[in-house]
């Protein structure tokens, strides 16, 4: 799989539709200080379907909106397109390329889409689950993250090697079904109750 082209609109500091394609091989992104080198990163991070908004740099999701500069006026949408190349069919999927996006509006309306369709982050997450890329897997490694691993803070280094060995998915289902069950168990007290109190 590979990480093929980055779209960016309206996110942060990126007022014009900038696209960033990658090549197989190390891709390094320099520019000076305050330059957009880090959201850059946001993006990438935000597109894959990060909640967190300190995890973007950001006090509310608003301001990864554009906020104009002294010659440019604001806008009231971010977009970011990812696309990867789906060449060795780790993604799930019959698509030999796959493109996410992620649209914010300043209403606070947002929405993913999956090669152009509108779909849920689930089914984003779902189907990048395993493969180490998502917005809290080991694609993105911060500095941050790279003391919690070596500290093993919050488990975070039997986390990484879950992902990495492919059973996340499998904990992630597991987790659900048991909620399913114990849904369902509430649910058969609940008759039982109106049982008693119709006997
Ligand atoms: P450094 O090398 O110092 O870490 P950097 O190149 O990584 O810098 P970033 O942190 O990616 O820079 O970008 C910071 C810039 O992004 C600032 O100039 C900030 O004003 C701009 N910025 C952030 N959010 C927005 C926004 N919503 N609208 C416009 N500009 C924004």
């Amino acid at each position: 799989m590979l990480l093929n082209k980055l779209e960016i609109k309206g996110f942060k500091s990126f007022g014009d539709r900038v696209t960033l394609n990658f090549d197989e091989g190390v891709t390094a992104v320099v520019g000076p200080n305050g330059s957009g080198k880090s959201n850059v990163v946001d993006a990438i991070r935000w597109v894959l379907g990060e909640q967190s908004t300190k995890a973007l740099r950001s006090e509310k999701m608003d301001n990864i909106i554009f906020n104009g500069t002294k010659k440019r006026r604001p806008l009231n949408m971010a977009e970011v397109s990812l696309t990867f190349k789906n060449h060795k069919n780790l993604l799930p999927t019959e698509y030999s390329e796959v493109t996410i996006g992620r649209r914010f509006y300043r209403s606070g309306d947002g929405e993913y889409l999956l090669n152009g369709v509108s779909c849920r982050l689930k089914d984003i997450q779902n189907l990048f689950l395993d493969t180490g890329i998502g917005s809290n897997s080991y694609a993105i490694i911060e500095l941050k993250m790279v003391d919690e691993i070596l500290n093993d803070i919050n488990n975070s280094r039997r986390n990484l090697f879950e992902e990495a060995a492919g059973i996340s998915k499998f904990k992630k289902r597991k987790k659900e079904t048991l909620k399913k069950l114990a849904d369902t168990d509430a649910d058969l007290e609940r008759v039982d109750d109106l049982l008693h109190e119709i006997e």
